[in-house]
């Protein structure tokens, strides 16, 4: 197998116009190592694409830089030189294609794939970016221009939760899944009253969301303020994780405060209540009547 073969093959390019000249190792502009495959791009054109008349003359050659897919972390490039074509009866230009790269683009479709894959995994912009030698926003780049999420599911589920968490610094966004098969409705990336309700208005009907039977949320009132308008036959129903959270939260307070109250620090019973907290979060049929009981 000669050279470019070889090296064509291992970045899956399947061009038969493209030839590979030398491979070589060069610094980039921020002193970073890059490996860099040099190749020209060439074939014989026929037809002028802007007149049809066949009066095409070669013109030069244009250097591309394309970003190819990595082998083992590092950065790859392939400086490209592409054939320049001239029109003698319309005197305009054109250059030679290849499927490599979109029109305009420097990331090739290899690296694209790279990126969506490792996506995939659940791994970060960063860490993917550093495993493809490219930066994090271009990952994000990638993956907006190629991953479109659906506009809708296709059947409202009868039973749906509603829960918030927190996506990135400060910010909290809404999530809403299906409670019986826990997958996903939709995610919202604020938790804004007015941006629930636009989504489920403007994609499902009427009739769609009366079949919802139920919605679990958690003690956050302003759900409760528009799931009738939105699910008009819907019980709402407050998770118990919630419920059991707000109960342990008040217990540990009521704690806290009797804590407070105790002058003597060094008595059994201030230290009891100091660091047996866990006591009191057990179920009543677990606690240990000689170990764990507490006479006041
Ligand atoms: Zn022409």
């Amino acid at each position: 197998m000669s050279l470019t073969n070889s090296i064509l093959c291992l970045f899956e390019i399947t061009d038969p116009n493209l030839i590979v000249t030398g491979i070589s190792k060069e610094r980039c502009s921020t002193n970073q190592r890059i490996h860099v495959v040099h190749a020209t791009l060439s074939y014989q054109l026929l037809k002028c694409p802007h007149c049809g008349h066949k009066s095409l003359i070669k013109n030069g050659t244009h250097m591309s830089h394309l970003r190819l897919g990595t082998l083992s972390g590092g950065r790859y490039e392939m400086h490209l030189k592409r054939q320049r074509y001239q029109c003698k009866d319309c005197s305009k230009t054109c250059g030679a294609k290849t499927k490599l790269v979109n029109r305009n683009e420097t990331f090739t479709h290899n690296i694209k794939h790279q990126v969506i894959v490792l996506a995939r995994d659940m791994l970060t912009s960063k860490e993917i970016a550093k495993l493809c030698g490219i930066s994090p926003s271009s990952v994000q780049r990638i993956l907006n221009a190629n991953i479109h999420l659906a506009y809708r599911v296709k059947h409202l589920p009868e039973n749906l939760c509603f829960d918030e968490f927190r996506s990135c610094n400060h910010w909290m966004s809404f999530n809403c899944c299906d409670a019986v098969s826990h997958r996903r409705i939709v995610t919202l990336k604020d938790r804004l009253s007015k941006d629930i309700i636009d989504y489920f208005e403007a994609r499902f009907s009427v009739q769609e969301r009366a079949q919802v039977q139920s919605v679990t949320i958690d003690m956050n009132a302003e759900y409760g303020s528009f799931i009738h308008r939105l699910f008009p036959n819907a019980a709402t129903i407050i998770d118990r994780f919630h419920i059991i959270q707000l109960a342990g939260r008040a217990l540990d307070n009521e704690r806290t405060q009797t804590i407070r109250t105790i002058q003597d620090k060094h008595s059994r019973l201030y230290h009891i209540l100091k660091s047996q907290w866990r006591l009191f979060h057990l179920d009543e049929i677990k606690v240990n009547d000689v170990k764990g009981s507490l006479k006041m």
